[in-house]
């Protein structure tokens, strides 16, 4: 599905590419136990898309973050970051999740794209901010909120993600709107929520939010739900600085 950023964007689903159960189908990661060799043809199915290299991400659910220069434009392997930036002009980001949240940036001004992968403990260290300083970082000066532009991604929803209530005063102490309550009633958490918050209190309002949760939906993959299983992609492609 189209992520809604002025560049190429995008979030894979199970469609297409290959892979059997419970794999099936373009699962995009490598650490999940899949066949080495269908992921490498799902990924060629993303790299088709993206209409160049991808950089896949290998998240740690920390605050790490990688600018990627032109080097991996010939597919070198990343570093392990949960927050990946480049300015290289044709080079594709892709971030992986199932239940987390993937989070992609657009900023105008600089042409820099990041894919982000945001689940409760990056949430907790601070990974949303990571992610806007970079994008700063990448401008010598604060970033003009109006010239970048977000995109959540499908996550597991705040009816759904159930945790203890531990857990839950843990990351609400520091994002108030990730408290959540499931559906039967039980502690959880509201991470696409939280995101979209710490966003607009950095004064980024500009975001465009995929409201699929991948925990209700079965044409995504769901880490709760089937524990065994894939990954999908947020996909963003770096086409330098816009005109
Ligand atoms: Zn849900």
């Amino acid at each position: 599905m189209d992520a809604g950023l002025p560049v190429r964007a995008f979030f894979t689903d199970r469609n297409g590419g290959a892979g059997d159960k419970p794999y099936d189908t373009l699962n995009l990661a490598s650490h999940v136990g899949d066949d080495p060799s269908v992921v490498a043809i799902n990924r060629g199915v993303v790299e088709e898309s993206a209409g160049g290299a991808v950089v896949f991400m290998k998240p740690a659910h920390g605050v790490g973050v990688a600018r990627l220069d032109e080097s991996y434009l010939d597919g070198r392997e990343p570093p392990t970051a949960d927050v990946l930036l480049t300015t290289v002009e044709g080079l594709s980001l892709a971030t992986l999740a199932a239940d987390c949240v993937p989070l992609l940036a657009h900023d105008a001004q600089t042409g820099a794209v990041v894919a982000a992968h945001i689940g409760r403990e990056g949430l907790r260290l601070g990974v949303v901010d990571a992610a806007v300083a970079a994008i700063v970082d990448v401008r010598h000066g604060w970033a003009r909120p109006q010239s970048v532009t977000f995109s959540v991604g499908p996550a597991i929803c705040g009816k759904c993600y159930e945790v203890s209530s531990q857990v839950r005063a843990e990351v609400a102490a520091r994002h108030p709107l990730a408290m959540s309550t499931t559906g039967w009633g039980t502690p959880a958490l509201d991470l696409p929520r939280a995101v979209v918050g710490r966003l607009a209190e950095l004064g980024f309002d500009r975001v465009v939010r995929h409201r699929h949760c991948t925990f209700e939906d079965r044409r995504l993959f769901s880490y709760r739900r089937d524990h065994v299983t894939g990954r999908q992609a947020g996909v963003v492609s770096c086409e330098g600085p816009l005109p």
